[in-house]
């Protein structure tokens, strides 16, 4: 029986390169260093970061960047990065794939939410009153205010904001 055959599909590295971070997908080996230290690897076979850079490498956008990707399982831990022996920061591809996957809108609807929340007031999970009263009577401090203004400035214009800091 013929074996199914995988056509790299070169365009969606190209568009992969052009986004924050995705670049450094092109300097996998597959050593799979990544994959010792990931603990999302170590509770799910659905996540392996090793074997996301290769789908990456093969150009397999759909993937990646499609409603089942399994992107959204990595918990943003950076342990790949300082891992890797080729410097292509892992994370830093995932959430390129993951920007990806938002512009084309096939990111969880769950994370609208989140994101929502993020830009109204700064958190992604809303404080309340309760977790505040909570926070005294262990002796924890206030969480501290968001500066609301600035963080809006900073999600209408994020290239002018990063000017603004150089
Ligand atoms: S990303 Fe780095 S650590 Fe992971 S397989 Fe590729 S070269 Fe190895
Ligand atoms: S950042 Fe994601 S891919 Fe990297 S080790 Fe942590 S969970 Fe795994």
């Amino acid at each position: 029986m013929a074996k199914e055959k995988i056509q790299v599909d070169f365009r969606f590295r190209d568009k992969l390169n052009k986004v924050q971070g995705g670049k450094h997908h092109n300097y996998c080996y597959q050593c799979s260093a990544c994959v010792a230290v990931c603990p999302a690897a170590r509770f799910t076979e659905e996540f392996n970061p090793r074997v996301i850079l290769l789908k990456a490498l093969l150009g397999m956008e759909e993937a990646l960047t499609g409603e089942d990707s399994p992107i959204w399982l990595c918990t943003n831990c950076y342990s790949c990065y300082e891992r890797c022996p080729q410097d292509v920061r892992p994370i830093e591809v995932i959430i390129a794939l993951k920007n990806m996957a938002v512009q084309r809108q096939k990111a969880p609807a769950s994370l609208a939410k989140l994101s929502d929340n993020i830009a109204k007031t700064g958190v992604s999970v809303t404080v309340t009153s309760a977790v505040n009263r909570r926070r005294q009577e262990l002796g924890l401090p206030p969480i501290k205010t968001i500066p609301i203004e600035e963080l809006k400035e900073i999600l209408e214009d994020p290239q002018g904001a990063a000017k603004d800091s150089e």
